[in-house]
C-alpha cells in the first residue's frame, strides 16, 4: 500500500516482544545469567524490530521513548531525579541498578496470589494500577521542597537511536501534571502539584534537547484530562503547557488523552497552547462531534478510533463513515488516525496464534493487525479507496460473520438473561436469620480459622501441570498426582487444627482461566501476552460469546476433598465480576450483560455444589474494586450491576449454606455500602499490612455480616509469630464484634512455599486459640 497522506500514529507499542523476549532478558539479568550490556543489547534489538514492524505495516508517525525496561512512570521518576534517598543515588545519571531497586526492592521481588509483587529488602516503590487497566506502574514519591534534576536522557537517546536507523520518530513523554498527580507523599496536607514550578525545568531541558536533536513533534500524555479535575489541576495544566509553548515555540506538542471522555475538561484541553490533541473515540465515541466543532482551526486532531485496550477487529467501513465528515471539514493535514491509547495494552501479533478457532481468530486484531487497520483507514480517508478496498472488504466480512455467528449468539442464554428477576438476587432470609441457622449447623468455635483457598503451587505441581499439558503425563496419572497433593493438604490442615478446610486448588492453573476453559464463550491464546508490570505478563482469556456452562466445573474436586474429612470443606469459585475484569471482554454487548451471563453460570455451579453437600461456598471477587470507572459519577452504575451479579451467584442457596467471598487489597471506605449490599455471610479481606485500619470502614458503617481480616501477610516469606497475630486480632476486636470475626491469612498461599506456610498457619491457629482462651 502506498503511504496515505493522513498520518498514521500508534502512540506506543508493546514492549515485551512477540515471544516475551524482554521478560526472558530481564529475568536472566536479574538471575545474574547475562550482563547489563547484554540486557541493553537485547532491549535495543526489540526496539529496532518494533519500529521496523510499525513502519512495515503502515504507521507513519512512529513513537520513541515508549519503550521501557520496566515501566514508563518509573522512567519518568528517574528522568527528573524523583529518586528517594534510600535507593542510594548520588546525583548525575542514575545507573540502571537504581531504577531496578526502585522497581523491585534491593533484594528483588516476591510474588503473591493477587499478582502484586513486593520487594523483600530495601522496599520497592509502591505499585498500583495505571488508570483502569491491568498495567501497574511504580508510584512516584514526592516531598515538600523536593528538587528535580535530570538523571536520565533516555528520551533523547532513544530518539537518536531511531534516527540513526533512519526513523524520524515522535518521542513520548508522560506529562508533568499527570506524573505529579500519580505520585504520593507521606506529608499530610501536601499537594505534589506544588512541585510543578520546580519540575518544569527538567521537562524543558529534555524537550529542548529533543527539539535541538531534530524532533519536530513530541507526544505528551496527560490522561489525567479524562478524570474529574479540581481547579488547581486545571491551573497546573495551563501553567505547564503555557510554559512549554512560550519557551519552545518551535516544538509541536501532541497533547494525548485516553481512557475516557474529556467531558467537562474539553474546553480546558482545547484552550491549551498545543499543536495537536489526541482524543479517545473508542471509550468516548460521542465526543467526536463536540471536539470537532470546538477545536480551533489550526489544531491537529488525532482521532483515537482503533481500540487500544481490546483485541477486536474494527469495522473499517463503519469507522470511515463516521469520520468522513470530520476529515473533510478539517482537511487531511489537520487530522491523524490513531488507536484510542498506546497499543501497549494489546498482544503483539495474532498471526502467532495457530490453535485458535479460525472464526474467533478472524474477528480479532492485535498490535500488528491494528497498525494495518489504522493504515487502511487512513488510506481510505486520504481518498485512495482502491488501495484500501481489500482491507475494507475483509473487515466488513469479519464484522458480518461475527454478528451472525452461532458461536457468539446462543438463544437459550439470551432467554435466560431476559428472565432474570429481582428475587433471583435475594437470599431467602436476612443475614441475622441466616447467621443463626448457620451457627446451629456448624457449631464452630469463636474466632474460627480458615484460609483463602490455594496452597503452595510447588515446582512439582507446576511440573506435573505442564507435563500434562504437553501430553507427557496422561489424565489418569495427573489425576492421581493431584489427588495425592489434595489429600496431603487436607490431612495437614486437620493436623494443625484449622476449623474450615479448603482443597488447595492444585488442579487450577489460574483462578480465571480455570473457569474460562470450562465455560463456552471463552477463547484462550498461546502467545497473547500483555505486560502487567515489569517482566510480568498476563494472558487474559478472550470472552467472545454468550456464556454457558455445560457441566459442573468444581464439584468433583470438592467432593473428593470433603470425602477426606469430617470438618467443613469450603468450596472455591471465582466470581463473575473478577472473571470479567481479568478478561478481554466482548464489545458487542454491554459489560453488565456479559457479567450477568457469567453470573448465571456460576449460580448453577453454586447450586450443584450445594446439592453435592457443600455447606460453605466461597465466591472470590478479588477484582471487584478494579472495575470502578475513572469518573466518580459512573461508580453507582458499575457497582449496581457488579453487586447484582454477585448476588445472582450467591442467592439461590438455602439459609443454612454459608456464602463466603474474598477480596484482595482494597480501600473499602468509598465502596463499603456496595460491599454490604453483596450480603456475603463472610468476607475475607487483606488487612495485615494496614494494621487493621481497613476495618475502620466496616466499623463506621456498622457492617453487620462476618469478616475475616487477614492476620498473615502472604506477600512476604516471613513467618509471623502467634504474638503479632494475636495483636492484630486485638486490633480487629476494637472495631468489630467478636461474633463477626474469622481468622485467616490475607490471601491465597499459592505463591508461598510450604516451609513458610506450615509454621505460619500453625502460629495462626495458636493465636486464635490464645484469643479464645483469654476472651
Ligand atoms: N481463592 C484464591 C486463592 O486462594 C483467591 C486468590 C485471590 O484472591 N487473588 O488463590
Ligand atoms: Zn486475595
Amino acid at each position: 500500500m502506498t503511504s496515505p497522506s493522513i498520518p498514521v500514529a500508534t502512540l506506543g507499542a508493546p514492549r515485551i516482544g512477540p515471544r516475551r523476549e524482554l521478560k526472558t532478558a530481564l529475568e536472566s539479568f536479574w538471575a545474574g545469567k547475562i550482563t547489563e550490556a547484554e540486557l541493553l543489547e537485547r532491549a535495543a534489538a526489540l526496539r529496532v524490530a518494533t519500529w521496523a514492524r510499525q513502519k512495515a505495516h503502515g504507521a507513519t508517525v512512529l513513537p520513541s521513548n515508549d519503550f521501557s525496561l520496566y515501566d514508563h512512570v518509573l522512567d519518568t521518576s528517574v528522568m527528573v531525579g524523583a529518586i528517594p534517598e534510600i535507593y542510594g543515588w548520588g546525583g548525575g545519571v542514575a545507573p540502571l541498578s537504581v531504577a531496578f531497586a526502585m522497581a523491585r526492592g534491593a533484594e528483588g521481588e516476591t510474588e503473591a496470589a493477587c499478582g502484586h509483587a513486593h520487594g523483600a529488602g530495601a522496599p520497592a516503590q509502591e505499585m498500583t494500577k495505571w488508570f483502569d487497566t491491568n498495567y501497574h506502574y511504580m508510584v512516584p514519591e514526592f516531598r515538600p521542597g523536593q528538587r528535580f534534576q535530570v538523571a536520565s536522557h533516555k528520551p533523547i537517546e532513544q530518539y537518536l537511536e531511531a534516527k540513526a536507523l533512519g526513523y524520524e520518530t515522535r518521542p513520548v513523554l508522560l506529562g508533568p501534571v499527570t506524573f505529579l498527580k500519580l505520585g504520593k507523599t507521606k506529608e499530610p496536607g501536601f499537594d505534589p502539584l506544588d512541585l510543578l514550578p520546580s519540575l518544569l525545568p527538567t521537562y524543558m531541558h529534555i524537550l529542548r534537547r529533543l527539539n535541538a536533536s531534530g524532533a519536530e513533534w513530541v507526544q505528551i500524555d496527560e490522561p489525567c484530562l479524562v478524570l474529574d479535575l479540581d481547579d488547581r489541576t486545571r491551573d497546573a495544566l495551563r501553567q505547564a503547557y503555557g510554559t512549554f509553548a512560550q519557551t519552545l515555540p518551535n516544538l509541536k506538542v501532541m497533547l494525548t488523552t485516553y481512557f475516557g471522555a474529556l467531558g467537562d475538561n474539553l474546553d480546558l484541553a482545547l484552550s491549551l497552547p498545543v499543536a495537536g490533541l489526541h482524543v479517545d473515540l473508542v471509550r468516548a465515541p460521542e465526543q467526536l462531534e463536540a471536539v470537532a466543532a470546538k477545536a480551533p482551526r489550526g489544531l491537529v486532531l488525532s482521532l483515537g478510533v482503533i481500540d487500544g485496550r481490546n483485541v477486536w477487529r474494527a469495522d473499517l467501513p463503519k469507522l470511515a463513515d463516521r469520520l468522513r465528515a470530520v476529515v473533510a471539514k478539517r482537511g487531511a493535514d489537520h487530522v491523524q488516525i490513531a488507536p484510542s491509547c498506546s497499543l501497549l495494552h494489546v498482544p503483539v501479533d495474532l498471526e502467532q496464534e495457530t490453535a485458535l478457532d479460525p472464526d474467533v481468530k478472524s474477528w480479532l486484531a492485535f498490535f500488528v493487525q491494528k497498525v494495518e487497520e489504522l493504515a487502511a483507514l487512513a488510506t481510505f480517508l486520504s481518498g485512495d479507496k482502491t488501495a484500501a478496498a481489500p482491507a475494507f472488504e475483509a473487515s466488513a466480512r469479519a464484522a458480518a460473520a461475527r454478528k451472525a455467528s452461532p458461536k457468539v449468539h446462543n438463544a437459550a442464554v439470551a432467554a435466560r438473561l431476559a428472565s432474570v428477576t429481582e428475587s433471583m438476587a435475594r437470599r431467602k432470609s436476612a443475614f441475622a436469620a441466616r447467621a443463626e441457622t448457620q451457627r446451629r449447623r456448624f457449631d464452630l468455635p469463636r474466632f474460627p480459622t480458615t484460609t483463602i483457598g490455594s496452597f503452595p503451587q510447588t515446582g512439582d505441581v507446576r511440573k506435573a501441570r505442564s507435563a500434562h499439558a504437553r501430553g507427557a503425563l496422561d489424565d489418569a496419572a495427573y489425576e492421581t498426582f493431584l489427588r495425592a497433593e489434595t489429600e496431603r493438604a487436607v490431612r495437614w490442615q486437620e493436623e494443625i487444627g484449622l476449623d474450615v478446610l479448603v482443597h488447595g486448588e492444585f488442579e487450577r492453573n489460574d483462578m480465571v482461566q480455570y473457569f474460562g476453559e470450562q465455560l463456552s464463550g471463552f477463547a484462550f491464546t498461546e502467545h497473547a501476552w500483555v505486560q502487567s508490570y515489569g517482566s510480568r505478563c498476563v494472558r487474559p482469556p478472550i470472552l467472545f460469546g454468550d456464556v454457558s456452562r455445560e457441566k459442573p466445573m468444581t464439584v468433583g474436586w470438592w467432593r473428593y476433598a470433603q470425602s477426606l474429612t469430617k470438618k467443613p470443606m469450603k468450596a472455591m469459585l471465582t466470581g463473575p465480576v473478577t472473571i470479567l475484569n481479568w478478561s478481554f471482554v466482548r464489545d458487542d454487548v454491554p459489560r453488565s450483560d456479559a457479567c450477568r451471563q457469567i453470573a448465571l453460570a456460576i449460580r448453577d455451579e453454586v447450586l450443584d455444589l450445594e446439592k453435592a453437600g457443600a455447606a460453605m461456598i466461597q465466591i472470590d471477587e478479588a477484582a471487584l474494586r478494579e472495575g470502578l470507572p475513572l469518573r466518580r459519577g459512573e461508580w453507582d452504575r458499575y457497582l449496581g450491576w457488579a453487586v447484582e451479579c454477585f448476588r445472582i451467584c450467591a442467592s439461590a442457596v438455602a439459609d443454612a449454606t454459608q456464602i463466603h467471598t474474598h477480596m484482595c487489597y482494597s480501600e473499602f471506605n468509598d465502596i463499603i455500602a456496595a460491599i454490604a449490599l453483596m450480603d456475603a455471610d463472610v468476607i475475607s479481606i487483606e488487612t495485615s499490612r494496614s494494621k487493621m485500619e481497613l476495618l475502620e470502614a466496616f466499623r463506621s458503617y456498622r457492617y453487620p455480616n462476618q469478616i475475616g481480616p487477614g492476620v498473615y501477610d502472604i506477600h512476604s516469606p516471613r513467618v509471623p509469630t502467634p504474638e503479632e497475630m494475636r495483636d492484630l486480632i486485638a486490633l480487629a476486636r476494637q472495631r468489630l464484634d467478636d461474633a463477626q470475626i474469622w481468622i485467616n491469612p490475607d490471601c491465597g498461599l499459592k505463591t508461598r512455599g510450604w516451609a513458610e506456610v506450615k509454621p505460619a498457619l500453625a502460629n495462626m491457629v495458636a493465636a486464635a486459640r490464645q484469643v479464645r482462651a483469654s476472651a
